[in-house]
């Protein structure tokens, strides 16, 4: 294991947007492989989040079918709020010898500075930033923090506006949502009568 990819997120639901960055990541940073973690106490959102197990078997849905994917429940095993150094510090114990490589959108990126002992961070991975259009026109680019510029990189791919925010409202008003999570997550999310209320 050279080259090892990280991509947190809630996943409530996962979409494809998703699926696009750990398709980008993969071939991009040449990953040995990529480990999807499912947040589990998000601290820095403001709502409960959808029961992890719902959240993982999406998961599962959205991204078993990409090679070099893993699923990684951690952080929902972990007691407490998920913090992401945490998670790279173990990683960091398993593969001593890997490139750690976190995958982030930009909104995530901007707000790098305020997550949990974000100075070790940045120094256990490379932090791979998405960039993402923000449909408040309100984003500008993303600036890497002073004196840390070489610790950050941009992936390249086609700026989007999707949203996990915006599929559990318009599935919450009955649209069809299967063109942003694909046939499989959609189903599971009708089955399971998720986000019925927003
Ligand atoms: P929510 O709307 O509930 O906040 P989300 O769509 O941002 O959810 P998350 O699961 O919170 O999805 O995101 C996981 C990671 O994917 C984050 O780093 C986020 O910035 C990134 N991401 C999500 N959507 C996009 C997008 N359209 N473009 C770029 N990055 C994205």
């Amino acid at each position: 294991m050279r080259r090892l990819g990280v991509f947190g997120g809630a996943f409530d639901p996962p979409h494809l947007m998703h699926r696009v960055l750990v398709e980008t990541a993969l071939e991009q940073l040449q990953l040995d492989r990529l480990q999807i973690v499912p947040t589990g106490q998000a601290w820095h959102k403001r709502r409960p989040l959808t029961d992890a197990a719902h959240r993982v078997a999406m998961a599962h849905l959205a991204f078993d079918d990409l090679p070099r994917v893993q699923i990684d429940t951690r952080e929902i095993a972990r007691s407490g709020p998920s913090y992401t150094v945490d998670t790279l510090r173990e990683l960091r114990g398993e593969w001593p010898q890997a490139a750690l490589f976190l995958i982030i959108g930009q909104d995530q990126a901007q707000a790098l500075p305020s997550w949990h002992a974000w100075e070790q961070v940045v120094a256990l991975a490379t932090i791979c930033v998405a960039g993402r259009a923000d449909p408040t026109a309100a984003a500008t680019g993303f600036q890497a923090p002073d004196g840390l510029r070489q610790r950050f990189l941009q992936l390249r791919l086609p700026l989007s506006d999707t949203s996990a925010t915006d599929i559990r409202h318009r599935a919450s008003s009955g649209q069809s949502i299967v063109p942003l999570v694909g046939e499989p997550v959609a189903r599971y999310i009708v089955l399971h009568r998720l986000y019925q209320t927003t």
